[in-house]
């Protein structure tokens, strides 16, 4: 054994010790609410694809004429020779789908949140994040040498103190002060959601420019199905519009969506954009697919039938364990937005956490425990999540097996 893997091993035990250790699940069909692990035909109440596009046939099919037109591969960076027509295709879908003058698509959400926060913030400025962000805005914040303030989850208050601070702060440049604040629309492992619109009046309040992250938002609210920012009516108060493309949407990449101006400089500056082999044309396709998709009636009909489950299952969590309480109220004043697709169960303890998902999978539901360092020490949870292609019937399962294994019936 080499001295690095001696070291990791001893790294490796240490995480299991701590009920931290993670191992890969080998799925064996294609992503959907029945999965296929080592046999087993399990319900899924895991995946992030809200809408049930992952295996649609409207987005293999335009997956396919991409591979077949375009090939499987880019060959090149966008900015060499990689810019094949799906890109641009998804770029102008974007920007329309969210009434832009602009959009940057980029390999994975992951890429667009450092490639755009570090283009526009560096050490001289100050990020401001909820603390519940997630971790590539933390890394892209880290990675940027900005002064790195946090805020309480959802805080107004708190985030208030921190802008006026950041006002104030002296310049060694003389330059304006700048705050760029980051904040999700839904939080990811909460389903909770931001106060968007006293945010933005803040920001507005102390000249600071907004990213917000719609990773879990967008495809599902709004008129539209933009996300939060249009359900709120704010998005074209807020500079840079971050998501995925392979959530809800069910394909793959991350895009930034907002003025020409930002999108033209971050294809100049953004480095996650500039060093990377362009996406597939494949997943370019399936994206622009899928945003078609949502803006259609069947779109529409699928985030009806969400909400519907949503509202159900809700309710009938409610009754069940008082802790799934967090993704039933809304911190807005008033909840414009309805429940998130999300569910959080919190246990706290990470063994604990584990052996509820294992005492799941027995009852042939698969939901991981979801660990430190995707969510604090202390505060593991499993997290449901619902899609609008789950039955009736697999909610009435998962409630049923919940209820066996909360109140010990099993
Ligand atoms: C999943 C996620 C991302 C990253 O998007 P990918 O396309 O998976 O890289 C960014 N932000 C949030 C809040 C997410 O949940």
């Amino acid at each position: 054994m080499t001295s690095l893997d001696h070291e990791l091993q001893q790294r490796l035990s240490a995480l299991r010790e701590q009920g931290l250790h993670r191992e890969l699940r080998r799925i064996d069909s294609a992503q959907g609410t029945q999965i296929l692990i080592d046999g087993a035909v399990l319900c899924n109440f895991s995946s992030n694809d809200y809408l049930g596009l992952a295996n649609h046939p409207a987005l293999k099919e335009a997956a396919q004429n991409a591979v077949a037109k375009f090939g499987a591969g880019a060959g090149a960076s966008r900015l060499v020779c990689g810019s094949l027509a799906p890109h641009h295709q998804l770029e102008e879908t974007l920007a329309r789908f969210k009434g832009t003058e602009a959009a940057l698509a980029f390999s994975t959400g992951y890429a667009a949140a450092t490639g755009a926060i570090c283009a526009v913030a560096g050490k001289e400025d100050v990020i401001v994040v909820d603390k519940l962000v997630h971790a590539c805005i933390v890394d892209a914040a880290r990675l940027s040498g900005a002064k790195l303030r946090v805020f309480d989850h959802n805080d107004l208050n708190d985030l208030e103190k921190i802008l006026k601070w950041a006002a104030a702060r002296p310049r060694t440049t003389g330059a304006p002060s700048r705050a760029l604040i980051v904040t999700e629309s839904v939080f990811s492992m909460d389903g909770d959601i931001a106060p968007l619109r006293e945010i933005v009046e803040l920001k507005e309040k102390y000249g600071a420019w907004l990213m917000i992250d719609e990773a879990h938002a967008t495809g599902l609210y709004g008129k539209k199905h933009c996300g939060l920012a249009e359900e709120l009516q704010i998005a074209d108060r807020i500079e840079l519009q971050m998501g995925t493309l392979g959530k809800a949407l069910g394909a793959s990449g991350g895009y930034i969506c907002g003025s020409r101006t930002l999108v033209e400089y971050l294809l100049n500056r953004a480095r996650s954009f500039i060093f990377s082999t362009a996406p597939v044309p494949a997943a370019a396709a399936a994206a622009t697919a899928a945003i078609e998709l949502v803006q259609s009636a069947e779109g529409e009909q699928r985030c009806r039938t969400l909400r519907a489950q949503i509202e159900s299952t809700a309710k009938a969590l409610e009754r069940l364990a008082p802790q799934f309480a967090p993704n039933l109220k809304a911190p807005v004043a008033k909840p414009v937005a309805p429940l998130s697709a999300i569910f959080p169960l919190l246990i706290g303890d990470e063994r604990g956490a584990v052996s509820v998902a294992t005492a799941l999978r027995a009852k042939g539901i698969f939901v991981p425990a979801i660990r430190f360092p995707t969510v604090a020490r202390g505060s593991a949870r499993l997290r449901i999540t619902l899609s609008a292609s789950h039955s009736v019937g697999d909610v009435q399962t998962l409630v049923r097996a919940l209820d066996e294994i909360i109140n010990h019936q099993s």
